[in-house]
């Protein structure tokens, strides 16, 4: 899978992360909010994160 440089990203503890780029290696990932209405960039996440267990 390589880097989708469409999709910044840090979060390095994923295992999409492209690790060498600051990238995301998926082709579509879903955002989504944890309350019921946003209103701060705090209340949206990426819905697409998996814990890089290594
Ligand atoms: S799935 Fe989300 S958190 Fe994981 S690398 Fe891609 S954009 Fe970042």
């Amino acid at each position: 899978m390589v880097s989708n440089k469409s999709i910044g990203c840090t979060v390095t503890e994923c295992k999409y992360h492209a690790k060498c780029e600051p990238y995301c290696r998926l082709n579509h990932i879903d955002v989504v909010k944890h309350t019921h209405s946003a209103t701060t960039i705090e209340c949206t996440d990426c819905g697409s994160f998996e814990a890089d267990n290594k």
